[in-house]
C-alpha cells in the first residue's frame, strides 16, 4: 500500500477543493481496503462483507464530520492560507473586496464589482430599502433581489480582505436566465442588462404578475409623455439609477416622413470609428448618432408611401439616467472573431453630458467616472476584470476576482464597459 499525500488547500478561497480532496481521500482509502482485504482473505465473503458494512460506517462518520467542517470554513475561511494574500498596505477598509471565480466567471465578477460600487444602490441594499419593495410576482419572486443585496451588504461590511463567494447570486441568475448556466464565458454586458432587468422585475413597486403580458411596445411621439407611460409600468430604483430614452427617427428618403419612437435602455452601446490609433468617446458617440441608410432587405415601411421605401435611421439619446452605462462595442458583429482593441479616450469627468447627445435632450449636468469593465484577450477567450473609484477616498483599485491591487492606467485599450455617475446623485 503506497503512501498518498493530500493537500489541504483552498485555492483562490475556493472551499470546494478541500472537500473534493478529502472525498478523494475517502475514496481512494475504500479502494486500498478493498484490495487488501481480496488480497488476504480471497475466498471469505463474509469477511468482505464486514469490511465493506465497516468502511462505509467509517465513510458515513467521517463525511458526516467533513461537511460540519468544511461548512464551517466556507462561512468564516478565517485562516490566512485560505485567501489569496494582497499586501498588507491595501489591508483596510474601504479598499473593496475580492470575488471568488467560479469557474470563469470573471464576466460576472467584473460587472458585481462596479455595481457594489453604485452609491446609490449600495445605499439601498445596505438600508434594506429593497425589502418593501420586494414584488412576490415577479419571476424569481424577489430572491435575485435578495441575494444580491446580500452581496452588496457582505462586500460594505467587509472588515477583511477575504474574497466573497458569489456562488448563490450566480445560481439565482441560472434561474433567471439560464443562458448563464454552466461554466462557459459569457459577455459582461448582456450579463448586465439580464441582471439589472432580473433586479428591476424583483423590485418594481407595479405590482403585476409575471403571466400578465404587458405590452412593452416603443413609444411614437412626445418623449416626455412615452417616458410617464413607461414609468406606470416599469417603476423600481433600478430605473430610477439606470434607465434612459434613446430616440429614433426613420426618415423616408422618398415623402420625407419622420416616424419618431422612443424606448427605454439600461445602457448604451456605442460603435468605434474605423482608423487611428486614439479615437474619443465624443467620436463614438458621434458615429452612433450618424444617420444610417436601411435599404434592399432592410427597407422599412412608409405609412405615408404605404410601402417599403429607402429611409435613413438616426439614434440619439433622449434622456440621460442618472448612472450612465457606455458600451464600448469592441466586438465586431459582422467579422466574427474580431476584436477592435483601439485605445478609447474616455474622460474621468463630463463635463456636459448634453454634448454627447442628440438636441432637446433631457439631463445635463456633468458626471463622473465611477467604474470600468475592462477586456483583455480575444472574442474567443479572455479575461475580465474592473477598476473602481472608492466612493469615499476617491481612490481607484484593479479588482481581477480575488485580487485587489491598486489601480494605476484607468483607462486602456481593454475598457469594455464604463460607468458614469451624475454629480450630485451619490446620496438619492
Ligand atoms: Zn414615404
Amino acid at each position: 500500500m503506497t503512501k498518498r499525500k493530500y493537500v489541504v488547500r483552498c485555492a483562490h478561497g475556493a472551499c470546494k477543493k478541500y472537500a473534493f480532496t478529502w472525498l478523494t481521500f475517502l475514496r481512494d482509502t475504500f479502494r486500498d481496503i478493498h484490495a487488501l482485504l481480496l488480497d488476504t482473505w480471497k475466498t471469505s465473503s463474509v469477511v468482505f462483507t464486514i469490511a465493506v458494512l465497516l468502511t462505509a460506517y467509517i465513510y458515513y462518520t467521517a463525511n458526516t464530520r467533513i461537511k460540519v467542517k468544511f461548512h464551517r470554513k466556507t462561512q468564516t475561511c478565517k485562516r490566512s492560507s485560505w485567501s489569496q494574500a494582497i499586501s498588507d498596505e491595501e489591508d483596510k477598509p474601504g479598499v473593496g473586496v475580492g470575488f471568488v471565480n467560479l469557474g470563469n466567471t470573471c464576466f460576472m465578477n467584473a460587472v458585481l464589482q462596479c455595481l457594489c460600487h453604485t452609491q446609490p444602490l449600495v445605499d439601498y441594499c445596505v438600508r434594506g430599502s429593497y425589502l418593501s419593495d420586494i414584488n412576490h410576482r415577479s419571476p424569481t419572486r424577489g430572491d435575485l433581489m435578495r441575494v444580491f443585496a446580500d452581496v452588496v451588504k457582505k462586500v460594505s461590511e467587509s472588515k477583511t480582505k477575504n474574497a466573497i463567494n458569489p456562488y448563490q447570486l450566480k445560481s439565482e441568475v441560472q434561474r433567471y436566465a439560464p443562458r448563464f448556466s454552466g461554466n462557459s464565458q459569457q459577455d459582461a454586458q448582456e450579463f448586465l442588462r439580464y441582471l439589472l432587468q432580473g433586479l428591476h422585475d424583483d423590485i418594481n413597486r407595479v405590482k403585476v404578475s409575471s403571466n400578465m403580458t404587458i405590452r412593452r411596445d416603443s413609444g411614437s411621439g412626445d418623449s416626455f409623455r412615452t417616458w410617464r407611460k413607461y414609468r406606470e409600468i416599469d417603476d423600481s430604483l433600478i430605473v430610477d439609477l439606470f434607465a434612459g430614452q434613446l430616440k429614433s427617427t426613420l426618415k423616408c428618403t422618398i415623402c420625407n416622413n419622420d416616424s419618431v419612437t422612443h424606448d427605454p435602455f439600461w445602457d448604451i452601446s456605442v460603435p468605434i470609428p474605423e482608423g487611428g490609433r486614439t479615437v474619443s468617446l465624443r467620436q463614438c458617440f458621434n458615429l452612433f448618432s450618424a444617420n444610417e441608410y436601411l435599404d434592399g432587405a432592410n427597407k422599412p415601411y412608409c405609412e405615408v408611401c404605404k410601402k417599403k421605401s429607402r429611409s435613413s435611421k438616426k439614434m440619439e439619446v433622449s434622456k440621460f439616467p442618472k448612472v450612465l452605462v457606455i458600451h464600448l462595442k469592441r466586438f465586431s458583429a459582422t467579422c466574427y472573431g474580431q476584436k477592435r482593441n483601439v485605445m478609447v479616450d474616455c474622460p474621468l469627468f463630463l463635463g456636459n453630458i448634453s454634448e454627447l447627445a442628440a438636441q432637446n435632450c433631457t439631463g445635463d449636468g456633468s458626471y463622473v467616472l465611477y467604474g470600468v469593465v475592462d477586456h483583455d484577450g480575444s472574442n474567443n477567450s479572455g479575461h475580465y476584470t474592473a477598476k473602481c473609484r472608492n466612493p469615499s477616498t476617491k481612490e481607484w483599485y484593479e479588482f481581477n476576482d480575488t485580487r485587489v491591487t491598486k489601480a494605476t492606467d484607468i483607462i486602456s485599450h481593454k475598457a469594455y464597459i464604463l460607468f458614469y455617475i451624475q454629480e450630485g446623485s451619490c446620496r438619492l
